[in-house]
């Protein structure tokens, strides 16, 4: 594996450099440095650039719409998007369904929706946890029964993440309760606006409101929004899982984050010496930044994995374990590092508060992050069960 760039990718590393300076929206960016919480708009906004330019889902096939970037390139993107603190985008388009659909969708199911994923037309949500189906999640009980050419389908989906701003949701069902768990279950395409689907929020530690309860009832789904082969829906599944955990990993971010934290340890005092000077400060740093680097080689040897024509396979298992932890310590360090100015905002900033911040701006987001992060190690599957992924797949105990 070779580590240098080259002179090409080092020429495409300046052209993105210019293209996130000169691009990316003032008023996201005023926002994100004010500690803000972010809007649907917000989101989209930077989405919206990234499509017009052709670079929104660099990880697709060229013929469906992606850049056609090399995995360094790929790498360089992830890098220099995080280097320039541009926010992350919505992974469950993206990331998520839209590989499912060019890879198991019907012609007609790729024309309709693959477009619409890009240009940030349609926002997606993740149907597929139940109350008491999480990490057990063949066992899920949303049934839906074949009625003419339409599905109608009950039952509750749970921690359906920004299901409130959601216009199309991919779900997991049971058609047939009779088989064996896994060979019972479909994959449906799911208009958020069909009568029947209720959602409720779920307001979470930091006081945020980001994840949901998604209630059917008598949800009325046309069949040709199903997936793949009726009761093949596990294939999709476990296919999505893979690249949603690559996903997590979240490396770049997190070597941007250890920035942050140096950043703030400079500028806090210690008695009468910077916090940076602090030796066992200094000595968790290093620690962080010692596993981000194993982490990080361990991505680009899974990228190059890739690029030699390889899917994510359960090795990226491994890559949510590090990454979600790292992403928790990351998170524990600069709440620490900030110290008392963190506890005014244990709860976040709630929507239409107008209270003057206390303390320095990069103060405001530590408390939230460090309760929000919390979530790292449970969702996309838990650690505990990836643990049990490795310990079969990869080790074949
Ligand atoms: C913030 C957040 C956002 C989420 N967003 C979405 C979303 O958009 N869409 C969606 O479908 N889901 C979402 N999830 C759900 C997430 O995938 C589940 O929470 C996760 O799979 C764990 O399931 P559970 O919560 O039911 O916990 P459980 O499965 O009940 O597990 C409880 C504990 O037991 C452990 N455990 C369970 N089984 C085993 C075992 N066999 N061996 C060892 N330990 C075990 C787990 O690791 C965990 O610590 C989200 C979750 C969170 C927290």
């Amino acid at each position: 594996m070779h580590l240098d760039f080259s002179p090409e990718d080092l020429a495409f590393q300046q052209e993105v450099r210019a293209f996130i300076a000169e691009n990316y929206p003032a008023e996201l960016r005023g926002k994100q440095d004010e500690g803000d919480e972010l809007s649907k708009e917000d989101f989209l906004s930077w989405h919206k650039v990234l499509a017009k330019k052709g670079w929104v889902a660099p990880a697709w096939p060229v013929e469906y719409g992606g850049t056609g970037w090399t995995a360094t390139q790929r790498y360089i993107w992830s890098e220099e998007t995080a280097r320039a603190d541009c926010i992350r985008l919505m992974p469950f388009g993206l990331s998520m369904v839209g590989p499912v659909i060019y890879t198991f969708g019907t012609p007609e199911q790729k024309a309709k929706f693959l477009p619409r994923i890009l240009s940030g037309e349609d926002w997606w949500c993740q149907g597929y946890s139940e109350p008491g189906s999480g990490s057990d999640l063949a066992s899920l009980r949303t049934k839906a029964v074949r009625d003419g050419d339409h599905y109608v389908v009950n039952g509750q989906k749970t921690w359906t993440t920004m299901a409130q701003h959601a216009d199309w949701g991919f779900f997991l069902v049971r058609t047939d309760p009779d088989a064996k768990q896994q060979e019972g279950i479909s994959f449906l395409l799911i208009d958020m606006k069909t009568p029947g689907i209720e959602v409720r929020p779920i307001i979470t530690l930091g006081g945020e409101h980001e994840v949901n309860e998604v209630w059917l009832e008598d949800v009325r789904v046309p069949v040709d929004q199903r997936v793949y082969e009726e009761n093949k829906g596990w294939t999709c599944a476990k296919f999505l899982l893979a690249h949603e955990r690559t996903g997590i990993a979240g490396v770049a971010a997190s070597k941007r984050g250890i920035e942050k934290v140096k950043t703030i340890a400079r500028a806090e005092m210690d008695g009468d010496k910077p916090l940076i000077a602090n030796a066992f400060f200094k000595r968790k740093i290093a620690e962080l930044e010692m596993d981000l680097t194993a982490l990080e080689f361990t991505e680009l040897r899974s990228l190059a994995g890739e690029s030699a024509g390889k899917g994510p396979g359960p090795e990226s298992s491994l890559l949510k374990i590090k990454g979600s932890e790292i992403q928790q310590r990351l998170t524990e360090l600069t709440l620490e590092a900030v110290g008392h100015y963190g506890a005014p905002y244990f709860r976040g900033f709630g929507e239409g508060d107008n209270e003057h911040p206390i303390g320095p701006d990069y103060a405001h987001r530590a408390a939230p992050s460090y309760f929000n992060t919390r979530k790292t190690t449970i969702y996309g599957g838990s650690n505990e069960i990836q643990r049990n992924i490795i310990a079969k797949m990869v080790l074949g105990l």
